[in-house]
C-alpha cells in the first residue's frame, strides 16, 4: 500500500525539520534563519517575550493586534486582569430516599371508591331477578 510513502514523507518532514537550525515566526511559521538571538536579529526576527520569535516587525503587530498583546514599553499597568475564581457550587446533601409515606391519594382513593361501587351495580344487577 502507500504506508511506505507515508513513511517517507515523515521521514522526509523530520529532516526538515531538524535541518532548519532556525527559529519558527510564531506568526506565519515561516522559518528565520539563525541559531543565536543576534543572527535571528539580524535576519529581520523580533522576539515578543511570551510568545516567541518573528520573522519581522509586521508579524510581530499582526500576532499583537490578534491577541490583543500590549507593547512590552507599557508602563507598569495595575493587575486589574485578575480573572475571579469561579466558584464551586456546593453539592446539596442527597435527600434520603425513604418509602414514601403510605397516605391514601386521593387517585388511589376515587379508584378503589370506582371498583367499590362497580362491584356493587355488579352484585345489584348480577343477583337481582
Ligand atoms: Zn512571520
Amino acid at each position: 500500500m502507500e504506508s511506505h510513502v507515508l513513511a517517507k514523507w515523515i521521514r522526509s518532514r523530520a529532516e526538515k525539520r531538524e535541518e532548519a537550525a532556525g527559529q519558527h515566526c510564531t506568526g506565519c511559521r515561516s522559518t528565520i534563519a539563525g541559531t543565536t538571538d543576534d543572527q535571528l536579529r539580524a535576519s529581520g526576527g523580533t522576539f515578543l517575550a511570551g510568545a516567541g520569535w518573528f520573522c519581522g516587525p509586521r508579524c510581530e503587530r499582526q500576532y499583537r493586534l490578534r491577541f490583543r498583546i500590549q507593547p512590552a514599553a507599557t508602563p507598569s499597568a495595575g493587575s486589574d486582569a485578575a480573572a475571579p475564581t469561579p466558584r464551586t457550587p456546593t453539592p446539596r446533601p442527597a435527600p434520603l430516599v425513604s418509602d414514601p409515606p403510605e397516605t391514601p391519594t386521593p387517585a388511589r382513593r376515587s379508584a378503589a371508591d370506582e371498583l367499590a361501587e362497580a362491584l356493587r351495580a355488579r352484585r345489584r344487577s348480577g343477583s337481582g331477578g
